[in-house]
């Protein structure tokens, strides 16, 4: 469905938008059109009929509203970083929660209500004021809300679990348009649900979450050159590191960036980022045996405050990927040989092989404690290659496809946070099992006709069906 300003349907949806909110209603033919309906990934093109900014959770609820009497698309936009594009669409509302940044922190009680509006760097550096912390990703401009929802496996995964670990409790506006919470003893069933399960359930508006003490961190980037003995041994020592530590290693060609050599441009390179949650002494102590793994290109680790972790961002950069998010259970020789041979082999301007070792915190949690059931997975892999154009974009898919065959292991899940756009059988591996079965009764409780399905969809189950 395309929209025209002039459109007697597009006017009367921007005359109903502002008669329900205060918040800006934004629609084609606009000056801020083109910026507002652009998400954080290039490639989707879309033109929605609005863009809805509501200023708080009544106006939410009258989007919601609006969008199930009329019968138009819904899309749910937090920080607006979904790789599938699902924060945006053609012809439908966008309901764009990005005015709405209020957070109450209690420093006391380290408790913090946040807005669903917030991004992860926003929110880290209102905490940071007060030496306290909330773990997200490695991303500041990733908003705190789909994150949240997905899981959330950031640089405190380790120490303090995922980001859904740190949960006490949410407000959700659901398909019916009612204003409703979610903790452990209110609607137990959707806050199992909304931990791991997505936007599928209803708006979030609020979170509240856990804070902890971080005074400071011993952070930053490690850039090693990039061998199999290398990246083998990255993750080995990682795996070894106290549960303070986490770590993420980005296996790529080193862009030219001021602080690479010249000589090593366009050279493998591991660009490791690096999170010590504790005593400085310590961090040394624990960061130590990565940077005698080779001798470092350039080293930035050192004992700064957390938000340090989310360095200013190009928010004009809106690059076209495709990319696959799957699990390993070793990284060895064998395995870090294919990575570095695949990469070798690859032309594309941009390709990268991202390897977080989990565990900690975070594989103590029961896998059926929430809907985020890879709790036992040791390594979380991303493959990624840009494209240019769509011919391009065939060729570096098949270079990820081959490369995720390469690699396959003994578990076939997948974090629902990194699935592209890529069907029903994927977002399967992010639920296997009874999660699956159990975020379905979910969805059919509280959105039985599917209104929110622009996201990684679990489709309401049918009654008395399978
Ligand atoms: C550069 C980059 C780095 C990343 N790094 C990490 C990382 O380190 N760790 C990690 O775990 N993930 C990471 N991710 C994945 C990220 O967590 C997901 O893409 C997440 O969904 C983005 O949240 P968002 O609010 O910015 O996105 P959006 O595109 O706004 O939303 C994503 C999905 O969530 C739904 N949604 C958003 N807000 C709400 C809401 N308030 N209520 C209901 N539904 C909502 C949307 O409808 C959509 O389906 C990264 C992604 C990118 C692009």
């Amino acid at each position: 469905m395309t929209s025209s300003p002039s459109d007697p349907g597009t006017r009367e949806v921007r005359r109903r938008l502002q008669a329900a909110v205060d918040g800006q209603v934004i629609s084609p033919g606009e000056a801020a059109y083109d910026q507002a309906r652009t998400p954080f990934y290039g490639g989707f093109d879309r033109h929605p009929l609005a863009i809805v900014r509501p200023r708080n959770a009544t106006e939410v609820a009258q989007v919601v509203t609006l969008a199930r009497e009329t019968g138009l698309e819904l899309a749910v936009r937090g920080g607006g970083h979904s790789v599938a594009g699902h924060s945006t669409i053609d012809g439908g509302i966008v309901c764009d929660l990005s005015a709405m940044k209020g957070l109450e922190l209690d420093p006391e009680r380290r408790t913090a209500w946040a807005e669903a509006g917030l991004t992860a760097g926003e929110y880290a550096e209102a905490a940071a004021a007060h030496g306290l912390a909330t773990g997200f990703g490695d991303t500041g401009s990733v908003g705190i809300s789909g994150i949240t929802l997905g899981g959330g496996i950031g640089y405190l995964v380790r120490k303090h679990g995922l980001t859904i670990d740190d949960l006490l409790a949410a407000e959700l506006v659901t398909a019916d348009g009612q204003q409703v919470c979610a903790d452990p003893e209110t609607n137990t069933e959707l806050f199992w649900a909304i931990r791991g399960g997505g936007g599928n359930f209803g708006v979030a508006t609020r979170f509240q979450f856990r804070l902890h003490e971080l005074p400071g961190i011993v952070g930053g980037m490690l850039l090693l050159p990039a061998t199999a003995e290398v990246v083998a041994g990255f993750v080995a020592e990682a795996e070894a590191a106290p549960e303070e530590l986490s770590t993420i290693a980005n296996v790529l060609p080193a862009p030219p960036l001021p602080f690479v050599p010249p000589e090593h441009h366009g050279r493998l390179v591991v660009m490791a980022m690096l999170c010590y949650a504790g005593e400085v002494e310590a961090g040394q102590r624990a960061v130590a045996p990565f940077r005698a793994l080779a001798t470092p290109l350039a080293d930035m680790v050192r004992p700064m405050p957390y938000p340090g972790m989310y360095p200013p961002e190009d928010l004009s950069f809106h690059p076209t990927a495709v990319s696959h998010t799957m699990f390993l259970d070793t990284v060895d020789q064998g395995v870090a040989e294919t990575i570095m041979a695949a990469l070798a082999a690859s032309d594309a301007a941009m390709r990268a092989v991202q390897l977080r070792v989990l565990g900690g915190a975070m594989a103590r949690v029961p896998a059926g404690a929430t809907a985020f059931a890879h709790r036992r997975s040791p390594i979380m892999a991303n493959l990624a290659a840009f494209y240019d154009g769509p011919a391009d974009r065939a060729v570096r898919q098949a270079w990820v496809d081959d490369l995720a065959a390469a690699l396959r292991q003994g578990d076939d899940g997948a974090y629902v946070g990194f699935l592209g756009d890529e069907g029903e059988a994927r977002v399967r591996r992010a639920y296997p099992g009874a999660t699956w079965e159990r975020l379905a009764a979910v969805k059919a409780r509280y959105d039985p006709t599917n209104l929110f399905h622009s996201n990684q969809n679990i489709p309401p189950a049918v009654a008395g069906g399978s």
